[in-house]
């Protein structure tokens, strides 16, 4: 174990991760240099299009000190580089070959508990800051979180490449301010370049130097139980032949194929099907041993009963203690926050849209789906998801990767209401009660970085947002606004006011709080007496009737005519707040004769048709077509 170190790289999306990575993959040797392409570790489409890591792969590398690139494969002495730089090393063992394992950090707070475990599951970390954009907002949440799991950090500025100078103030004052955070000197923050490889070798030197071995926890003592095996799941996709496959950490024991496991969280118990390690490709091995990195195959085909955060335990049966007790700390469940409906856009999709959702869950267990009906847009899926980004993620793979086009609702949070002492969740805005006592809604706490000069355009968002118990401290060179907000103000358009409000200079994450009691409203909408299914909305009551007379007049420019008149309306649990209304449509009656037509034949048309107004108007069905649906809620 003393030549295992286990590290993940730390930084706000696009500062550079997955080019660094590149590097390193590159200078170990672990791809071939024919093979590299960029961002190797971001495997799907829409990461390398839209170039923001969803998931990087964690890959397994080695490293000879001595001998620069060494790999089981590609050993290779003479084409070797890194071999002059060895006389100023200072690492123990440098002799021996290193294995190097790094696992990602989705850099999202979408994701702030995956990132939890992922720290878990490390010991050290590369805080890389970009040296055009300095610290930001995710540096910052996920330094802290860093620091909080004890992780070692090592400083590094990025993008050096794109100074003539590498004297430049501006680069000095970085390092300094890094380092001021970091608790170090700027001589120990190191400067390097993803893009030309410049630094990266010293930086890899740095990881094997200053992060620590493995730790392992040491609980057989405490439970007396002899070859216990615990490994940490912090990840898992799915394979069609060996079933959910988890990626873990192992801090006891050792894992083999057909070693019998037992999962603590939900009790499954089954053999393993496969261990081997990441290369980055999966790549079957005899065992995984403590302190290592590596996968556990486990056949398993049900995504909900392989859990991140949940351990891997082998125990010796029968059991004389509850597996769950031997579970390493910190698992909990994923909660869904942010909640909308998924329709096909043509009923005919469904199937296709189904797989989507069904494949897609099969790699993210966070994802929460339950079968869904609304009169205009037919069967269709409530899907709950971790936050917004992760909706918006996931309704673009639905329609890449699957070719499901989809209508979906306006995204809504969780609500809890509180009735006669029962509490109830509220996932849909249909489905809230007539009568309940009273209404919880989800709080965060938010954290936006923003240069000093922008401070007051973050504060002119205060009100407008329900932003509260506002504080600011100073973070080296910005101001760090820590404040309580509602996550449906948060949802909704935030962040593009934000990033328009600074000329995109603040960054900001958040955390779930709390539920804290509220004055929230719903709003339902109707036209020609009827309800339209799947366009009710919650409001905070302040701004309900600005919201509602938005909503009517957008129906009355959107809804078409009809033979008869359409009265739009807003209402609360049945009371009108705001009303437009579209007239009917003339019918021509045509031309009845010279003289101005025969009256009795044009009185009889008049009746039949004021007949058939009212028989439509009778049947009370206004057909509102699916793509005038999505253009209601259009932002
Ligand atoms: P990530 O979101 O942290 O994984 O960032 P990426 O590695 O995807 O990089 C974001 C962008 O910065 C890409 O366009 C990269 O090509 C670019 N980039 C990354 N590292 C460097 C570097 O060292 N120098 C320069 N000039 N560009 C870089
Ligand atoms: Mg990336």
């Amino acid at each position: 174990m003393e030549t295992i170190r286990n590290f993940c790289i730390i930084a706000h999306i696009d500062h550079g991760k997955s080019t660094l990575a590149d590097r390193l993959l590159e200078i170990t040797g672990t791809v071939e240099s024919r093979r590299m392409h960029a961002q190797y570790l971001d495997q799907l489409d829409l990461e390398q299009e839209r170039g923001i890591t969803i998931k990087m792969a964690p890959v397994r590398m080695a490293y000879h000190p001595e001998l620069g690139i060494s790999n089981f494969e590609f050993r290779n002495k003479e084409n070797n580089p890194a071999a002059a730089q060895n006389s100023k090393l200072k690492i123990k063992n440098s002799g021996s070959e290193y294995i190097l394992n790094l696992i990602d950090t989705p850099g999202h707070s979408d994701f702030a508990y995956e990132v939890s475990r992922s720290l878990n599951a490390v010991e050290g970390g590369i805080l890389l800051v970009d040296a055009t954009q300095g610290i930001q907002a995710q540096t910052l949440s996920n330094f802290r979180a860093a620091k909080a799991a004890g992780l070692t950090l090592i400083g590094a500025i990025n993008k050096i490449d794109l100074f003539k100078d590498r004297n430049d103030h501006a680069l000095a004052e970085l390092r300094k301010e890094v380092a001021e955070l970091l608790g170090i000197g700027p001589e120990d923050v190191f400067m390097v370049s993803g893009k030309t490889g410049e630094g990266v070798e010293q930086l890899l030197s740095a990881i094997i130097e200053k992060v620590p071995p493995p730790k392992v926890a040491n609980s057989n003592f405490k439970f007396q139980i002899s070859n216990l095996g615990r490994a940490l799941i912090f990840d898992s996709f799915y394979d069609d032949h060996k079933g959910i496959v988890a990626s873990v950490r192992v801090f006891e024991g050792a894992f083999e194929r057909e070693d019998p496991i037992v999962l603590a969280a939900t009790g499954t118990e089954v053999k393993i099907k496969e261990v081997g390690y990441f290369s980055p490709q999966p790549k079957a091995a005899q065992s995984i041993k403590k302190g290592e990195i590596g996968y556990i195959a486990t056949g398993i085909k049900d995504t909900s009963k392989v859990k991140i955060g949940d351990t891997v335990l082998m125990i010796p049966k029968p059991y004389t203690i509850d597996p769950q007790t031997l579970a390493l700390p910190g698992y909990r469940e994923p909660n869904p926050v942010v909640f909308v409906s998924f329709y096909p856009e043509d009923a005919d999709d469904y199937e296709n849209l189904k797989r989507g959702l069904e494949k897609l869950h099969l790699n993210d267990s966070s994802l929460h789906i339950e079968p869904d009906q609304n009169e205009i847009l037919g069967r269709g899926f409530k899907v709950g998801f971790l936050g917004k980004l992760h909706f918006e993620i996931t309704a673009e793979r639905l329609e890449r990767e699957f070719d499901a086009r989809v209508v979906s609702t306006f995204p809504s949070v969780v609500y809890k209401i509180v009735n006669k002492g029962k509490e109830e969740f509220i996932t849909k805005p249909e489905d809230l009660p007539n009568e309940y006592d009273e209404i919880w809604e989800p709080l965060v706490r938010i954290n936006i970085l923003v240069p000093s000069n922008y401070l007051a355009s973050v504060l002119s968002l205060q009100n407008k947002f329900r932003i509260e118990d506002l504080t600011t401290k100073t973070v080296v060179n910005s101001i760090d606004i820590e404040a309580i907000m509602p996550l449906s103000e948060l949802v909704s358009d935030f962040d593009d006011q934000l990033k328009s409000a600074t000329s995109g200079y603040a960054s900001f994450s958040y955390e779930f709080l709390d539920y804290r009691k509220a004055d929230v409203v719903k709003v339902d909408n109707f036209v020609a007496g009827e309800i339209i299914p799947g366009l009710s909305r919650f409001f905070p009551r302040e701004s309900v009737e600005r919201e509602a007379r938005k909503m009517v007049e957008k129906l009355k420019i959107t809804l078409p005519k009809q033979q008869f008149p359409q009265a739009l309306q807003a209402k609360i649990s049945g009371k009108v707040i705001a009303r437009e209304d579209i007239p009917a449509m003339r019918k021509e009656l045509g031309n009845f004769g010279k003289n101005g037509g025969d009256r009795t034949r044009k009185m009889k048309l008049w009746q039949k048709q004021k007949r058939g107004k009212e028989k439509l108007k009778a049947m009370g069905k206004v057909r509102i077509a699916p793509e005038v649906f999505k253009e209601l809620i259009k932002k």
